[in-house]
């Protein structure tokens, strides 16, 4: 039966009595379904049970762990139309975005790190400069950290989890997962297409609730934390993560700017602004919260952001371009946001509230085109994180750049024109973890190329071979073929050694192999006397 509650609060009294989490659909405030709340007990069961499983799996070749992973792909073909209906209802975003931002990349992911993982962490034999001419070689191998510990937000819920899930596994590791309260069961529902995908247990552990759950599982002595959520949340599994020396990887909010240029393609950046900030109802780290306009253009930009704005779909269900915001805590700021604005001088040009006829229970917000906004105001500087987009007019270059790093946020950003050089010439100006030359929002889409955060957006990055990077454990074994002679360096520090130290301070030092033989003579006679033992 439909129960209808608007949605505050997956654990409420009630949910916490009976130790769940309760997910409601947010365009009707119907209850979805139940999961367990975790308590920190289940929490070290499930780090136990994944410490004891990842022997073997981190033991396996790439070939065989890249195996389970295509094959988990196959069961997500098979269940594509019931998963993008759960991504859609649980978190309400339209069936098509959870098709085009959800299953879409994590499809084309799944595959790139099941066949380029063996590749992308193959051992590799470092240059280590005149050492060489000593004997000496290093190699870096790497190595499974052994548990990944990955708590995840609702935006993305299938997305965000699952390629970490699936980089941490293909490193080797096993992974516990706490996925948002918002979205149990789309996280439940990454873990049964791994059962069905033969992935032995315990080496995926989702374990379902709130904030107490996340917190246990960073007091839970994994071996790193793949963080996905709020500026504030992050710095708190920060200070928690710190305490046992915990590695994190910090992936948090953005204000993300666009800057569109006199001499940008207006018709695509119109639609590309239009896109980039009301995509999953503006509920992306990365959408479009501030664009910066060329002010001969802007008139222009303008009149066409808002007409593609009011030809937007809004509607529960088949055909719409927006749906619900995933909770009415976030429906709230984006209120406060917007009331804020418009008592400092902001003008509405589209959207500005809640639709007058969605469903009772629903948590809508109509898409919202602000202009007269300026930087004291909150929606200029803090998130928003929903469907909301202010213009700003600029005159030069300059100004365009420093009105962008004007922020204390620096996740993406994006640069329209069609001189590609100056796009080129001012990503390089702009502070944040990637910069866009004639795109929006969508690299994280892209298996291949980093994410991640700069300033208060983060630090680490996932996806790509850096995001790989982040879930092993360099190796590094260094070799000395010529054991037979000693170091030079080693004791008998006598007059001579100290004179020839002071030279290879001044030619060794400098790295090349002619200043190097310059002070031959010397080193010769001390590997030989200290062979002789002198
Ligand atoms: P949130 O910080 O409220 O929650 C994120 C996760 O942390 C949830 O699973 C939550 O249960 C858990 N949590 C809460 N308290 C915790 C604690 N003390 N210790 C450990 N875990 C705890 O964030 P949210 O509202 O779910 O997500 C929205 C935020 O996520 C936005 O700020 C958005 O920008 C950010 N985000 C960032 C990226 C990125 O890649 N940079 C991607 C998506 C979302």
């Amino acid at each position: 039966m439909a129960t209808h509650i608007s949605r505050t609060q997956t654990t409420t009294p009630a949910a916490e009595a009976a130790r769940e989490v309760v997910s409601y659909d947010p365009a009707t405030g119907e209850v979805v379904g139940r999961a367990p709340l975790g308590s920190a007990e289940d929490v070290a069961r499930a780090v136990g049970r994944a410490r004891a499983a990842q022997k073997r799996w981190g033991a396996l070749s790439f070939r065989e762990r890249g195996a389970v992973m295509m094959r988990a792909r196959a069961v997500v073909l098979e269940e594509l139309e019931e998963l993008a209906a759960l991504i859609s209802r649980e978190a309400g975003k339209p069936d098509a975005e959870a098709l085009s931002m959800e299953l879409v990349p994590t499809l084309d992911l799944m595959q790139f790190f099941a066949r380029r993982a063996a590749r992308l962490l193959r051992p590799e034999r470092l240059g280590i400069g005149l050492y060489r001419y000593l004997g000496r070689s290093s190699t870096i191998e790497y190595r499974p950290l052994g548990v990944v510990g990955i708590i995840s937000p609702w935006n993305f819920p299938w997305a965000i989890p699952l390629g970490e899930v699936v980089m941490a596994l293909m490193a080797g590791n096993a992974v516990v997962l706490k996925p948002s309260e918002l979205t149990p069961l789309v996280a439940l529902k990454i873990g049964e297409v791994f059962r069905r995908a033969g992935l032995p247990e315990g080496l995926l552990e989702i374990v379902t609730g709130d904030g107490s759950t996340g917190q246990a599982l960073t007091e839970a002595g994994v071996d790193k934390i793949m963080f996905t959520g709020s500026v504030a949340t992050g710095r708190r599994v920060a200070e928690a993560a710190a305490r046992s020396l915990t590695p994190v990887v910090l992936e948090l909010g953005g204000k993300d700017p666009m800057i569109v240029f006199e001499d940008a393609d207006l018709e695509a950046a119109s639609s590309a602004a239009v896109w980039g900030a009301f995509a999953n109802s503006g509920q992306a780290c990365a959408s479009v919260e501030r664009c910066y306009v060329h002010e001969r253009v802007s008139a222009e930009f303008t009149s066409r952001v808002v007409a593609k704005t009011r030809a937007l779909r809004q509607q529960a269900g088949e055909g719409a371009d927006l749906a619900a915001m995933s909770s009415e805590r976030q429906l709230a700021t984006v209120e406060e946001h917007v009331r804020e604005a418009v008592e400092r001088g902001a003008r509405v040009l589209a959207g500005g509230s809640r639709p007058k006829e969605m469903h009772a229970g629903g948590t809508f917000h109509e898409p919202t085109v602000l202009a007269g906004v300026d930087h004291t105001m909150m929606v200029m500087r803090e998130e928003t994180f929903g469907p909301v987009l202010p213009l700003m007019n600029f005159g030069t270059e300059e100004e365009a750049v420093r009105l962008a790093n004007d922020s204390a946020f620096g996740l993406t950003a994006s640069v329209w024109t069609r001189d590609i050089s100056r796009g080129r010439r001012v990503a390089a100006r702009i502070e944040a973890g990637t910069v866009m030359v004639n795109e929006v929002l969508y690299t994280h889409g892209i298996a291949q190329t980093p994410w991640g955060g700069v300033k208060q957006s983060g630090m680490g990055r996932t996806h790509g071979r850096l995001g790989l990077l982040e879930l092993v454990a360099p190796h590094h074994i260094h070799v000395n073929r010529l054991a037979r002679l000693h170091d030079v360096w080693w004791f008998g520090y006598t007059p001579e050694a100290a004179r020839l130290f002071r030279s290879l301070a001044r030619r060794f030092a400098t790295g090349s192999a002619l200043q190097t033989m310059l002070i031959s003579p010397q080193l010769l006679r001390r590997l030989f006397d200290k062979r002789r033992g002198a």
